[in-house]
């Protein structure tokens, strides 16, 4: 379960609640508790796979990632099981390497521009591995993991860099740490060793949407 502590305190110490922040979403409006850094109205499926930031660390940067299970294809129960720890060890062959890995996101846009989340955005999400952001290492500590369902090469949805974007745009505004200038592929901070979300992630494209959204809950 996540703590009911997710994520900070009243920022200032006092004990006034963080008001929910909304942003206006064509598929639905996304919502957020500040104080557990989970989404109202969206799909939870909550992983054991996260821990605390360390001491006095926010969230700095969001990384997206892709992510398709079994490779290729899209829309089954295997990203949710990654992330719940339910690989058996009898899955089909493709996967079978999964079994017993221990990693989480924050949360998936799937095909269709639904969002799953499995970490409140407070905690430490698993979802980095060894990496570093402009010379900071340890890139878990200080971000947010956001999957979409999808591959290097196939062309993400409409609906996808819509969500995307609405989902960051709820964050930004949720967490004053975080900053539009560091958002990153997880290509970026971990080269070498991983692709996604690809060269089928059209960065100028979803760049746009994003700022429409920006502006629409300045
Ligand atoms: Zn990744």
């Amino acid at each position: 379960m996540i703590g009911s502590e997710g994520g900070t305190r009243s920022r200032r110490g006092g004990p006034a609640r963080p008001r929910p922040t909304r942003v206006t979403h064509p598929i639905q409006p996304l919502q957020m508790d500040a104080a557990t850094g989970l989404l109202a109205g969206v799909r939870q499926v909550l992983s054991p796979h996260w821990d605390a930031r360390p001491p006095g660390v926010q969230p700095e940067l969001i990384v997206i990632h892709g992510i398709s299970l079994p490779p290729g294809q899209f829309g089954g129960p295997w990203i949710d099981r990654l992330f719940t720890g339910n690989v058996p060890a009898d899955a089909p062959a493709s996967l079978r390497e999964l079994a017993g890995l221990r990693v989480s996101a924050h949360a998936l846009v799937r095909r269709d521009g639904a969002v799953t989340q499995y970490v409140g955005f407070g905690q430490r999400a698993w979802h980095a591995g060894r990496s570093q952001y402009r010379g900071r290492s340890a890139c878990n500590d200080f971000s947010i993991g956001i999957e979409l369902e999808g591959t290097d090469t196939t062309a993400y949805t409409e609906a996808q860099y819509d969500s995307l974007a609405a989902l960051v745009a709820l964050l930004l505004a949720t967490y004053p740490t975080l900053s539009s200038e560091h958002i990153a592929g997880h290509s970026d901070i971990a080269p070498g060793r991983k692709s996604d979300p690809g060269p089928a992630f059209d960065w100028p494209r979803w760049r746009a949407l994003l700022n429409r959204h920006l502006e629409g809950v300045r």
